[in-house]
């Protein structure tokens, strides 16, 4: 699904990621972890399409992506999951989903969202997408409240939620169990599985949870100085050498 092939990002002379290559298969949840300062954050950048790179490619289904910016990426269903824009906090839970650009132009929800008479429809279409989304979550008791006053695990449920309302085919998650109590990170470890199993999503995850990687990942991949050290199930990669010690030099 993903073909990441000697992919370098400099900045001046740094290089934060330094000849990265990486296949992620369609159905895999790929576990990405790595010491701070490894080049993962960096890495998620350059396949979203947030950076370009200074060297390398990058492949999505067959496809040449390097060059696509990032709404291009995310028409064909290559979408990272962003924090609630501040600008989003006054919105509902339910209209935080509502917003979420619809991803196919063309065949979308609004394409005749002018023509009189439709409006309703697709309004309503949209909105009972974004209800559907909100029960899978387990969140519809909180869909008419303001984004903003969402729990910390609420609000990674609901960036989980954004990128449902696009059909995603491969969702970048960027350290999902940050700030989320253990209940909810049950609950979102529980739903991603979910997603993986049942729905066909395609995830990569950057995470210091182990206990989330070991449970949700395979393979796993340690990143270090921008490149990667190893991949292989969880345990494997913990529990080799040159993993111990890149963390340990952190
Ligand atoms: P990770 O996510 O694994 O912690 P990052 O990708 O955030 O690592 O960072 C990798 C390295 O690149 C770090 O040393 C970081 O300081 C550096 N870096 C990241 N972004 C920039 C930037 N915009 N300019 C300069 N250096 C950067």
């Amino acid at each position: 699904m993903l073909e990441v092939d000697g992919l370098v990002k400099a900045f001046g002379g740094f290089h934060a990621v330094d000849g990265c290559t990486l296949r992620v298969a369609k159905g895999e949840i790929l576990g990405l972890i790595g010491p701070n300062g490894a080049g993962k954050t960096t890495l998620f950048n350059l396949v979203a399409g947030a950076l370009q790179p200074t060297a390398g490619t990058i492949r999505f289904l067959g496809e040449d992506i390097t060059a696509l910016p990032t709404d291009a990426r995310f028409h064909k269903g290559l979408v990272r999951t962003f924090q609630i824009p501040h600008e989003f906090h006054n919105l509902t839970a339910r209209e935080n989903l509502m917003m979420v650009p619809p991803r196919q132009p063309g065949e979308n929800l609004f394409a005749n969202w002018f023509a009189a008479g439709k409006v309703r429809a697709a309004e309503e279409a949209v909105r009972q997408k974004a209800d559907d989304t909100l029960a899978f979550l387990e969140l519809t008791h909180v869909a008419d409240e303001r984004a903003g006053n969402l729990s910390g695990g609420q609000k990674k449920l609901l960036e989980l939620g954004r990128t449902m309302m696009t059909d995603a085919k491969l969702v970048l998650l960027d350290e999902p169990a940050a700030g989320v109590n253990r209940t909810l990170l049950r609950k979102l470890e529980e739903k991603i599985l979910i997603l993986n199993r049942e729905r066909g999503y395609t995830f990569i995850l950057i995470e210091h949870d182990m206990e989330m990687i070991e449970k949700l990942c395979a393979p796993v991949v340690c990143m270090a100085e921008g490149k990667v050290l190893i991949q292989g199930d969880f345990h494997t990669v913990r529990s080799d050498s040159r993993v111990l010690e890149a963390y340990l030099g952190e």
